[in-house]
């Protein structure tokens, strides 16, 4: 029995609040089960499985409005392999990252790392603020994160220019892993749009996507240098355009992966999701506002994620506590992103989480802190 018992009347329809993976809806697990004798167990060089992923790249391409020949890239390993990928396939030679969280640096760590690249160059800000992209003629790829999951700071994309307002000519690669599908973009402003589908995609780990513009496309078919198979995006982009990946992918990943796209596709599209998140967005950060004992982390209003909040708790409080109760209660993974450090809860407002229960996770929060 748990010590503070949340009242049930309170408690949110679905428990599940963390940032990936995270909540995988009940429909789509649903149609899974109904599909599964005919899907999962057979190969992934067939028709079933190859017009699945099809119509996974379909789905993205409509659902991101993608340009005609722009390319939806699969491969296995998620968006810590794509770094990897990416130093081998899209950095040319030097790289500019804007560094402001956790995943933020480690690509940019990555570059650095790779010893057949020049040194790059690595803008920094605080945690919980963002720094700003700079055109540099020595640049050929920067590197921008749309959502930086671990501080709950969003970004606006758009190409990188110089002091005179000129655009950047290097390419832009965007770690787009928890704001894809949840927040909106242009895809006029980046050449590289990457993301694994745990996140707003409400499916599993181990696969990424890579929405590539002409310009990527170019630069990925004209390296020459040695990549290995598993990391080489030549590879994975000719097996892509045969719509398959160049080892075996999960397929329930895949399946649910495509089922959500539909499923923002049929609702409207990325308005209809990012429309989700932002009214659950409203609602958490409209009662950190009001509250009496916690704030938003992010200072800047329009800063302040649709996909991820942070929400700093007053030194009087123990963020960790109010976590550990809410658990037991069966509200999961509202804890802070570890390396963070702060005294305050991350809460995923991915479009799949209703806002209704974002609503009744707050009364949850003000019930564990009276009673504590
Ligand atoms: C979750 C996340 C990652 C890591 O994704 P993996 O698929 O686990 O490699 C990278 N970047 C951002 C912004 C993320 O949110």
């Amino acid at each position: 029995m748990p010590g503070i018992e949340i009242p049930r009347h309170l408690l949110p329809a679905d428990g599940r609040f963390g940032c990936g993976p995270s909540k995988v809806r009940p429909e789509a697990v649903g149609s899974l089960a109904a599909q599964a004798s005919s899907l999962l167990g057979t190969s992934h060089r067939q028709a079933t499985v190859r017009d699945l992923v099809g119509r996974l790249q379909d789905g993205l391409r409509q659902l991101f409005s993608l340009p005609e020949e722009y390319e939806v890239v699969l491969g296995n390993g998620g968006t810590t392999a794509f770094w990897d990928a990416a130093t081998f396939s899209l950095i040319e030679s030097r790289s500019q990252h804007l560094s402001f969280g956790e995943f933020s640096s480690k690509f940019a760590a990555a570059a650095k790392a790779a010893p057949h690249l020049a040194e790059p160059e690595i803008i920094v800000s605080e945690p919980g603020t963002h720094p700003v992209a700079r055109a540099d003629r020595g640049i050929d790829a920067y590197a921008l994160t749309h959502n930086e999951t671990s501080t709950g700071v969003a970004t606006e994309i758009a190409r990188p220019r110089d002091d005179d307002g000129q655009v950047a000519d290097g390419l832009v690669l965007v770690d787009a892993t928890s704001a894809a599908g949840g927040l909106r973009v242009d895809p006029a402003e980046f050449d590289a749009y990457y993301f694994a589908p745990q996140k707003c995609f409400g499916s599993d780990g181990g696969l990424f996507a890579a929405l590539c513009s002409p310009a990527a496309v170019e630069r990925i078919e004209r390296t020459e240098r040695w990549a290995p198979a598993f990391l080489d995006l030549k590879i994975a982009l000719s097996n892509s355009r045969q719509r398959q990946t160049y080892n075996t992918p999960a397929l329930a990943t895949i399946f649910l992966f495509a089922e959500q796209v539909e499923w923002f596709n049929s609702g409207g599209g990325l308005e209809f999701a990012a429309g989700r998140a932002d009214a659950s967005a409203a609602v958490i950060y409209a009662w950190a506002e009001a509250s009496s004992y916690a704030r938003p982390f992010v200072a800047v209003p329009s800063e302040r994620s649709h996909v991820v909040a942070t929400i700093d708790f007053d030194d009087s409080l123990e963020a960790a506590r109010v976590a550990k109760v809410l658990r037991e209660n069966g509200i999961v993974d509202t804890e802070p992103y570890r390396k963070l450090g702060r005294n305050q809860l991350r809460i995923a407002l991915f479009p799949t989480i209703e806002a209704a229960d974002v609503e009744a996770l707050t009364s949850c929060i003000d019930y564990v802190v009276e009673q504590l």
